[in-house]
């Protein structure tokens, strides 16, 4: 999960990491009153969206006096912001951050991630801040520095003071980056974080250390035990069809085809995708709609599938070993009713209680098409797909 500039800022201040001062806003006028309570001359002000790139894409602006904070936030408000990192539709801006303007002398990168490999948080860091991480790969690489964490130990002051020379900070810059690594480093590791990046953080005119963007992603499935990290989550900033199956606890995630894919296990449901692209389709999803799924849920990823306009055709592949084929027949059937499916529906069914499954499916007078390979399904699914009509 995701959550905004402005969010990841108060969390890592909360750790020691110094920020800009700033303050949120829903309105233009809400942008200018912040400019003035927070005085001074210069104020950045930047559109809260899940996304990185918004410098480039005209979402960050100096601004000099509060009715240019005003009239430059009235031009974000309600915009789809389209970045680098977003899809042609943009996130939609609904927050505004305005913060006191800092002079920048130097910028820095620094990353906090999960390394799979090693199995460790590993600190990803240059000397050479601003860029993405990925045109720093490739146009800097040798700038980039590399350190992996020992959980049993934590992040040694040895490391933190090494790090911070091989970047070329001296003096009380050591001291300062020393404390920005700590406490990203426990905020990461406190609130079940996935990742804390700080592109730029700043030496300012006065040499001192300054985060000042801040992004941070969390682990979901440590949510539960997380509830101050779960309410930061905005669902604006989310594909509304994943935003739904998630309220519902589908494992959904959204893609650009009009085949329609409920399918129990992650696995299975690859496959599935795979089969689909070979027999000339492109799924319009995935859907894992998980163990035990009982009639209710099925309806329930029948309506998710469904609320995606460009789904054509639906294709349903159980593979039945905790769930049971008798239940998700029953809730094809209770879908088809309820929700007054049109679209054409192919079951593969497989597994537990499948003769039942099959049964209750010819019996219910359904236009269903069954289908007894994942291969035969694929291909079903893709003839039966229906051509937008046209205009
Ligand atoms: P991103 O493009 O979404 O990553 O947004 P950032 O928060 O990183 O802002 C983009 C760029 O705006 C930064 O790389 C800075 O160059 C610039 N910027 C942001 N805040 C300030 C500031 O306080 N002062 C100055 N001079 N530039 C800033
Ligand atoms: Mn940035």
């Amino acid at each position: 999960m995701d959550i905004h500039e402005y969010q990841a800022k108060e969390i890592i201040a909360g750790f020691g990491v110094p920020v800009p001062r700033g303050g949120l806003a829903y309105s233009p006028e809400q942008a200018g009153y912040r400019a003035r309570e927070l005085g001074g001359e210069k104020w950045v002000v930047k559109a809260q969206i899940h996304s990185g790139g918004r410098g480039e894409a005209g979402g960050v602006k100096l601004c000099h006096s509060e009715e240019e904070v005003r009239d430059y936030a009235a031009t974000l408000f309600g915009k789809q912001l389209v970045t680098k990192q977003t899809d042609a539709g943009g996130k939609g801006v609904y927050r505004v951050w305005v913060e006191t303007a800092s002079d920048i002398e130097r910028e820095l990168y620094l990353g906090f991630v999960l390394d799979r490999a090693s199995e460790r948080i590993m600190i990803v860091a240059s000397g050479h801040g601003g860029m993405e991480i990925e045109d720093l790969a490739d146009e800097d690489p040798e700038s980039l520095r590399r350190m992996v964490i020992d959980p049993a130990v934590g992040l040694a002051e040895f490391q933190a003071r090494e790090l911070s020379f091989s970047l070329g900070l001296s003096g009380g810059q050591i001291a300062q980056m020393v404390n920005v690594l700590r406490g990203c480093y426990r905020a990461y590791r406190d609130l079940d974080a996935m990742m804390v990046e700080i592109n730029p953080l700043v030496v300012t005119g006065t040499g001192d250390l300054v985060a000042l963007d801040a992004k941070m992603s969390f682990d979901t499935n440590a949510l539960y035990r997380r509830p101050e990290v779960a309410a930061l989550r905005d669902a604006s900033q989310e594909d509304p069809r994943e935003a739904v199956a998630a309220d519902n606890g589908l494992a959904y995630v959204g893609l650009d085809g009009d085949i329609g894919c409920i399918i129990n296990g992650a696995g299975l449901a690859m496959a599935t995708m795979d089969m689909i692209k070979l027999a000339g389709g492109e799924p319009a999803n995935f859907l894992d709609i998980g163990g035990g799924a009982s009639p209710e849920r099925v309806c329930t990823a029948f309506r998710t599938v469904l609320s995606d306009t460009n789904v054509s055709v639906i294709l349903v592949n159980i593979f039945a070993g905790i769930n049971r084929c008798d239940w998700i027949a029953k809730g094809v059937v209770q879908a088809y009713r309820e929700v007054g499916l049109t679209l054409p529906v192919v079951v593969r069914l497989a597994g537990t209680n499948v003769k039942e499954g099959q049964e209750i499916l010819r019996n219910s007078g359904l236009p269903i098409v069954a289908a007894d390979t994942l291969a035969e399904a694929a291909d079903a699914a893709v003839a039966a797909r229906q051509q937008p009509a046209a205009a």
